[in-house]
């Protein structure tokens, strides 16, 4: 599955305040979510559908009903962000969740909580705001596959080439679905242009 940047006046607007180092946390939740529903839109585009019938105040049609079921994922904390942006829009949704840290040092992520409900033959929607080195979203979208996740979409604000490269040589059939690829990662493993670190800006934590 390919890489999907979205091309939207609205999702590039919200993500150009997102960027902003002035926007606050109490702006960036809202902006956040706003985005995630974009994204959530993209990602869901081709997802698996059964006709059904529908009766109208007119008459009976054919309807639409989504066949899997969906599991979303996000990766702590910054993925929290993203959930219910989600749920607003999936409400039958069942939620795993999965704890990564990231060294400051050396960038490697570690595994600290997993905590998944059953994936056999279900669509995971895993949520990771900044795809960087794509360490903690490679971890986690095994840890998907390995409970028996029919696909993996990974919904991201911002990706980095060398996340990109690495999910998709790691993962071929995993769709990323991103509002923006940027640059590159700084020497830091900072996405750059990038806004920061997504969870300090969310949660405030600076
Ligand atoms: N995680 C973030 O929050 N920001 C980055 O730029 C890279 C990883």
């Amino acid at each position: 599955m390919p890489l999907t940047v979205l091309q939207h006046a609205l999702a590039a607007q919200i993500l150009t305040r997102l960027r902003d180092k002035t926007t606050a946390p109490e702006q960036f939740r809202p902006l956040t979510h706003a985005l995630s529903q974009i994204l959530l839109v993209e990602a869901t585009r081709e997802l698996p559908t059964t006709s059904v019938p529908v009766t109208t105040p007119l008459e009976e049609t054919e309807g639409s009903a989504l066949t899997e079921g969906i599991v979303a994922v996000p990766i702590l904390r910054a993925g929290l962000g993203m959930l219910d942006a989600v749920l607003e829009l999936l409400p039958a949704s069942n939620v795993g969740y999965l704890g990564m840290q990231r060294d400051e040092e050396t960038a490697i992520a570690t595994s600290y909580y997993a905590k998944l409900p059953p994936l056999q033959g279900r669509t995971a929607l895993l949520l990771d705001p900044m795809l960087a080195t794509g360490g903690s979203a490679s971890w986690a979208a095994n840890e998907l596959y390995k409970a028996g996740a029919s696909r993996v979409i990974l919904l991201c604000v911002v990706a980095a080439p060398e996340g990109v490269h690495r999910l998709q040589t790691d993962f071929p059939a995993l769709h990323i679905v991103t509002a923006s690829l940027d640059r590159e990662l700084n020497a830091r493993r900072y996405i750059c242009p990038g806004l920061g670190d997504f969870g300090d800006r969310l949660f405030g934590t600076f």
